[in-house]
């Protein structure tokens, strides 16, 4: 929004803005702030910073936690939910006694693998199109979502079903897909949610209903560039939630917070670009894929297991990569399917913007690091001459479903834990080191947490067990 310091003030003073909130992503991928008064923004504040404590947001140990963060401002916007007059910009992390770019901040990885693309000379940029689903929930919704028969989606539809005030019109289960008003009652509310996003600055494609019968819906943003995606990423979660917890309702990016119903996924779309020009496009290769953009989804797909451990990063991710709800469960690529981890939408053939989506990845992921790591594994597919044909990668059109058991063997399955996608990446890591863009202290680090957190659900009693093995 701003290109220096003056046009940040001038603004400050026109606009009588009173708090300046800073905002930073923490390693887990969700914003933290803090927040100083106008009269505290001063050049000064561009040098030094303002401090906190890294070890309460997973960055440091409690020995040495000090850091400051630093406003971006070119990522200023009037943020619409406070009551006095705010704006806010998201920082950048820095070390507080060298004032140097702290190595494991998020939007500083995301920077990293995009200057090792460039010096790899593959592309000098790469285009992001994440799409968002997430669910809407009441309180009396949200209440059985959270309560003992969470995994009980019938429950969930007839507080739906009560919520919207009968009238014959709600929507079924799993009949949710572009569905029109009066049974998508949550159109006002996503238009208030896009209104809001487009007045601070961030163009919409499209939002509607998605298949989840209660309340799931999603919203589509334009093409861009990898760090305006991530940031993009997080402002869409604060605005969605913010909007709809000032209407008592939740939002929840959940992969799967209802059992036997679709589940929240972030298709990543992407391509390269080089001199202006879309690397993966050659109009004479077959589907229009060009040779490094076969070699870009071999390296995504080989690396898939590990990759994982970032894209789709909690115990819930790996209840959505489930056989029957549009989900992936395995590693190939196809034109249509949409149970393989890449797919050729039909509708993105313009030389410009052609382009694939990575289905896997939900939106726990925190968006730098997914985004760079996707990154750094197709740019691996690149170095090696990763050939999809040669690993049972596809394309294949088929319903592997449909498949002889034996046959489906020959497809590489998605892990179907958080444990086995950590183990991946615990022994296929190097590609996200090249060039510095990970370091290895962080990804032991994050295994090691993550590795926690599901030991901290594994000893928690399911309710489901209850229900199993109560009476026995
Ligand atoms: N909700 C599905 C998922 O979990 C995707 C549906 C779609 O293709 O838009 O990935
Ligand atoms: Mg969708
Ligand atoms: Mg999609």
């Amino acid at each position: 929004m701003f290109k220096n310091f003056s046009e940040a003030q001038a603004y400050i003073v026109e606009h009588h803005i009173h708090q300046i909130d800073l905002k930073f992503c923490d390693l887990w991928g969700g914003w933290r702030h803090v927040t100083i008064t106008a009269r505290e923004f001063t050049p000064d504040l561009l040098t030094h910073g303002v401090g906190f404590d890294g070890s309460s947001v997973g960055f440091k140990n409690v020995r040495a936690g000090d850091m400051v963060l630093i406003p971006d401002l070119t990522t200023g916007f009037r943020d619409p939910f406070w009551e006095q007059p705010t704006l806010s910009f998201i920082c950048n992390v820095h070390e507080a006694d060298t004032r140097e770019p702290f190595a494991r901040d998020p939007r500083e990885i995301a920077r990293r693998a995009e200057s090792y693309l460039r010096q790899t000379g593959i592309a000098d940029q790469s285009v992001w199109g994440p799409e968002f689903e997430f669910y809407i929930f009441s309180n009396v919704e949200y209440e059985n979502a959270i309560n003992v028969s969470s995994y009980r989606v019938e429950s969930i539809e007839s507080a739906w079903k009560s919520s919207t005030g009968g009238h014959g019109h709600y929507i079924a289960l799993h009949r949710g897909y572009h569905a029109i008003p009066p049974n998508d009652q949550l159109f006002n509310l996503r238009a208030r949610m896009v209104n809001h996003l487009e007045e601070l600055g961030l163009p919409v494609k499209y939002h509607h209903h998605e298949v989840g019968g209660p309340g799931q819906c999603e919203i589509e943003i334009p093409l861009m560039g990898l760090l305006s995606a991530a940031d993009a990423t997080l402002l869409i979660k604060y605005v969605t939630k913010m909007t709809a917890w000032r209407e008592g309702l939740s939002v929840t990016f959940l992969p799967k917070p209802l059992f036997g119903e679709a589940g929240n996924g972030m298709h990543f779309h992407q391509f390269l670009k080089r001199n202006g020009k879309n690397v993966f496009y050659d109009p004479n290769a077959p589907d229009h894929l060009s040779q490094e953009a076969r070699f870009y989804i071999g390296g995504l797909l080989y690396h898939a297991p590990a990759l994982l451990a970032f894209t789709n990063p909690t115990t819930n991710s790996y209840r959505r990569l489930v056989p029957g709800f549009e989900a992936p469960v395995n590693c190939f690529f196809s034109s249509g399917n949409r149970s393989a981890a890449i797919r050729l939408p039909k509708y993105a053939t313009e030389p410009e913007t052609f382009r694939f989506e990575f289905r896997p990845p939900d939106a726990t992921c925190n968006p730098y690091l997914a985004m760079a790591a996707m990154l750094m594994a197709g740019i691996d597919g690149i170095h090696h001459h990763i050939d999809p044909s040669e690993h049972h990668f596809g394309p294949i059109d088929e319903d592997i479903f449909s498949w002889s058991p034996e046959k489906r063997k020959t497809i590489k399955s998605l892990p179907t834990s958080l444990g086995e996608a950590l183990k991946a990446l615990q022994a296929d890591h190097e590609f996200l080191l090249q060039g510095g863009v990970f370091t290895i202290d962080l990804i032991e680090d994050w295994i090691r947490k993550k590795f926690d957190e599901e030991n901290q659900v594994r000893l928690r009693p399911h309710p489901y067990e209850i229900e199993l093995y109560y009476n026995l």
